[in-house]
């Protein structure tokens, strides 16, 4: 396995590192990126697998470690986002995991912004607890709340900016600087900002991690997650963490990811422009009473989005008329948006997260995260921009009309 000597991926631009970066060829030159589906390695003699197993000779062990796929999609994510090293693992929720896991011990302390993926409160609140690691959660927003939060004990801090449902953005530079100064570290859930569009790295955070699942994916088809950091960091967490408990991708996995990189920016920057036209289409619409997307001007938090993001995202936020009942009606009446939990899909995909992703909360808990009845989340996907708009126009007029629900 061979990278090409011709290609300095130091002097190259996203777009290029995206489709050239981490390829390794074998003896057969093959264009595309070979798919190594197994899970171990041979070699020639003894004496080999002995200097192998001892670090001597550099190669592949097993692929619970690493295995030549998994390594290119590792080194071209390394590229994008601008980090040392990178781990990739079985599901964005085993990213998230070693990402906190491998850096507490009994008797620390996470601070933790509150507009959480459900499945990350679970080990904030339950899991790690049992461990005797506790945790803080702070509205994410408010810096104050963050510096008071912090103890001596405090290891991590942990948010997702934009946050799920809501889109809210908080100041990543400034949390990461609180981190800091107690000794911390941060890290960022990039899921929602992409790669492309934020690189939590670049703003002081030590480590970005990725459900792969969604945009890298970005077709609906494969679990994936990334950890990406300084190679310091990997080497004193991630590394031995990932490596005995063996939450490891799938090469073939590994491989879609791998291959959906070279078309990242554009499946990105379409929907991003799509997701910013019907915004405003929406914003302006009579049955629509709220909107919230971070490439509109009127986010709460666009001054922030201008620092630290170069586009407003591909997801909606918004409310319809009429509560749960007008929601339900709208969603119901597309015939193109699909209803799925999912986001960052090539299809466009509409979720009442009230009633599914956040149904657990109390009432009280959701309000807080601005989850109304009548709330929506869209994820636009790559369908003609012109056909979304009619169909949630369409999807929107049977709002209000009795009996009408499930046209
Ligand atoms: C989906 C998601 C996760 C979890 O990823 P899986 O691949 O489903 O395990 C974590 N964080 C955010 C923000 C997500 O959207």
């Amino acid at each position: 396995m061979t990278k090409s000597p011709k290609l300095d991926p130091a002097r190259l631009r996203d777009a290029t590192r995206l489709v050239h970066g981490g390829t390794l060829r074998s003896q057969f030159a093959e264009t595309s990126e070979a798919l190594f589906l197994t899970q171990g390695y041979v070699y020639e003699s003894m004496e080999a697998a002995e200097a192998r197993f001892k670090g001597q000779n550099p190669g592949f062990i097993y692929s619970r470690f690493s295995n030549p796929t998994i390594a290119m999609f590792e080194e071209r994510m390394c590229l994008l986002e601008g980090a040392e090293a990178a781990r990739a693992t079985a599901s964005g929720m085993a990213a998230v995991n070693a990402a906190l896991m491998s850096q507490v011990r009994a008797g620390d302390h996470i601070v933790a912004a509150r507009a959480l993926f459900g499945s990350c409160l679970y080990i904030l609140q339950d899991l790690l607890p049992r461990f005797g690691v506790t945790s803080t959660l702070v509205d994410g927003s408010d810096l104050a709340q963050w510096r008071a939060a912090m103890r001596p004990e405090t290891k991590v801090l942990f948010l997702e900016s934009p946050t799920n449902p809501g889109l809210e953005v908080y100041d990543i530079a400034a949390i990461a600087e609180i981190a800091h100064a107690n000794g911390a570290t941060l890290v960022v859930d990039n899921v929602f900002a992409t790669p492309i569009l934020q690189k939590p790295l670049q703003l002081g955070a030590d480590c970005t991690v990725y459900s792969a699942t969604k945009h890298i994916d970005g077709h609906g088809r494969c679990l994936g997650g990334v950890v990406l950091s300084s190679k310091d960091f990997i080497d004193k967490y991630v590394h031995n963490f990932l490596r005995q408990t063996g939450p490891a991708i799938s090469p073939f996995n590994a491989w879609v990811m791998l291959k959906s990189l070279e078309t990242l920016p554009l499946r990105v920057m379409h929907a991003t422009r799509s997701a910013a036209r019907i915004a405003d289409v929406l914003a302006a619409h009579p049955k629509v009473r709220r909107v919230v997307y971070p490439g509109r001007s009127d986010h709460p938090n666009a001054d922030i989005v201008k620092r630290q993001m170069s586009g407003g995202g591909t997801l909606i936020a918004f409310e319809v008329e009429g509560g749960k009942e007008g929601a339900f009606a709208f969603a119901n009446a597309l015939s193109i948006v699909i209803i799925s939990n999912n986001l960052g899909d090539a299809k466009s995909l509409i979720t009442h997260p009230a009633t599914t992703t956040h149904q657990r909360l109390t009432p009280e808990a959701q309000a807080e995260m601005g989850i109304t009845p009548g709330l929506v989340r869209f994820s636009v996907g790559l369908e003609d921009p012109d056909d979304l708009i009619e169909d949630l126009t369409h999807g929107l007029d049977a709002v209000g009309r009795r009996g009408l629900a499930a046209e």
